[in-house]
């Protein structure tokens, strides 16, 4: 039998690894195989390394650097790993997916500086994939220092998108330069680097905060795809697929999320979200019915299909635990309780599924908009805990709203509404809420979590 050479064993565990991947971003799509989901990828991931260090026939110093980079960074992400809250995995999220783009970079640089890369597409795809690496590097550090409150205003001024569009102008010209090798000197090639970081920060310092998931899931698509240009320049498969994988997949996502506002990406990255939807939807008058605790208490205690409606303000409030305290309470009452999950709710996708998790309530009581909207018409009560704008029946009906056409909850349909927020000030979008002044609907003033845990109180009591 012929002996199996190192480049065929390269290839083949890159194979296996990409299998892993896609499997695992496969089960990944599930809260039930989710993590196992993560450990596979993981193992891919392990595979890959371990198959590059093994064959690349690196000299042992080269290989102690790669080893230590390793070790530190695995250390890094374990310990911080462990310790972020939930509510800081998007900044978290950022700060990974910009350090990804600045790898790429970081060989595009290497490539482009030492110059010894004679082949004209490998140059190309270099250039690209560098191009898009510091992109992503330094925007997601934007969105990092957004969410964390480093940046807490958005930077926005005259004329700034014809700056922004001058930047990519001129980082295009020097990446022709560089890439065609004509005129790639070291100043060239820098001018390219500091050109494409800059763009990234003038791109994303006027998005305001709240739409940073969305931005930071582009940086993510747009990592995904400079790893796979680089992998084309390292002539390694592995990269070549994770890249196109993370690209792919970082695409749909944000195209998801995207439409699930009823937004385009583009008014998304150039429209300054918070300033212009105040302008939109008239403002609704009308009076509210306001209840206390105790009596938001007895009417769940007589009823038998509750929906719960959880958005931003439970995870603000941290109320999940003590929502499912009350929800365990309503079932051993005897009601049917499911929570009604919307795509958007909350500040990052899956945020209620993964707040919801945290305090183990299952997954099979968590049901996806398009399947519950229908079940409305027959519910007693819907309890909305600190959630608005998905909730909000003007989405449907007031076409000057600027959320007309977004996927909504048809939460108004049920016997009564229960609405759980601490004012009647407006959600993420800016805009006023018509269905406070519904005739079945009840505003529960005060945080969730407090109101939550009167309402177990008097449940107790009952
Ligand atoms: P929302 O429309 O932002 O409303 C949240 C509500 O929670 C507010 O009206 C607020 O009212 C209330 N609240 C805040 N803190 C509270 C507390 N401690 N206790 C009780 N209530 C509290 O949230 P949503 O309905 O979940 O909708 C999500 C919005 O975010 C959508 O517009 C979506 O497009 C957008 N978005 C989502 C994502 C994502 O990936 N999920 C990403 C970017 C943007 P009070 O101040 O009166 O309490």
């Amino acid at each position: 039998m012929p002996a199996v050479s190192t480049e065929t064993l390269t290839q083949l565990s890159y194979l296996v690894a990409a299998a892993l991947f896609i499997l695992g971003l496969k089960r990944m799509s599930s809260p039930v195989t989710a993590v196992s989901g993560v450990r596979w990828a993981g193992v891919g991931m392990l595979l890959a390394t371990a198959a590059t260090l093994a064959f690349m026939g690196a000299s042992s110093l080269n290989l102690m650097l790669v080893i230590s980079a390793i070790a530190v960074g695995g250390i890094v992400a374990w310990v911080s790993g462990k310790r972020v809250a939930m509510t800081d995995m998007p900044q978290m999220i950022a700060l990974y997916n910009g350090m990804g783009g600045g790898a790429a970079a970081a060989i595009a640089a290497v490539e482009l500086y030492g110059g010894t890369e004679a082949n004209a597409v490998h140059m190309a795809m270099a250039t690209i994939g560098g191009f898009i690496g510091a992109v992503s590097f330094s925007g997601s550090l934007i969105a990092f220092a957004k969410l964390q409150g480093l940046i807490t205003k958005s930077v926005r001024f005259g004329g700034q998108k014809f700056l922004n569009l001058a930047i990519l102008l001129a980082t295009a010209a020097l990446g022709v330069m560089v890439a065609s090798g004509a005129h790639s000197g070291l100043t060239v090639v820098s001018l390219f680097f500091v050109l494409a970081l800059l763009l990234g920060i003038a791109m994303t310092l006027p998005i305001g905060g709240a739409d940073m998931p969305v931005v930071i899931s582009l940086y993510n698509a747009l990592t995904g795809l400079a790893v796979g240009f680089e992998g084309f320049v390292l002539d390694n498969a592995a990269m070549i697929i994770a890249g196109t994988v993370v690209g792919a997949a970082g695409t749909l996502l944000t195209q998801l999320m995207a439409k699930a506002m009823n937004r385009s990406l583009g008014n998304v990255l150039f429209a300054n979200f918070g300033e212009t939807s105040a302008a939109g939807g008239g403002s609704v008058t009308g009076t509210q019915k306001a209840i206390e605790a105790s009596d938001a208490g007895v009417m769940m205690a007589y009823s038998q299909k509750i929906i719960i409606v959880p958005g931003y303000g439970l995870a603000v409030a941290q109320a999940q635990h003590k929502v499912w305290e009350l929800a365990q309470l309503l079932i051993e009452h005897g009601a049917k309780v499911r929570f009604a999950i919307h795509p958007v709710a909350g500040r990052m996708p899956g945020h209620m599924n993964v707040l919801l998790a945290e305090a183990d309530v299952p997954y099979d009581r968590l049901i996806e908009m398009d399947d519950i909207n229908g079940d409305f018409p027959q519910t007693d009560v819907s309890l909305i805990i600190g959630a608005n704008d998905v909730t909000n029946p003007a989405a449907k009906t007031d076409k000057s709203s600027p959320i007309y056409g977004m996927p909504v909850l048809d939460v108004e349909k049920s016997h009564t509404v229960m609405v759980i927020k601490r004012s009647m000030n407006p959600g993420f979008a800016g805009i006023d809420n018509p269905l406070y002044y519904m005739d079945q609907t009840l505003m529960l003033f005060g945080d969730a979590k407090v109101f939550v845990g009167n309402i177990v109180k008097e449940l107790t009591h009952t």
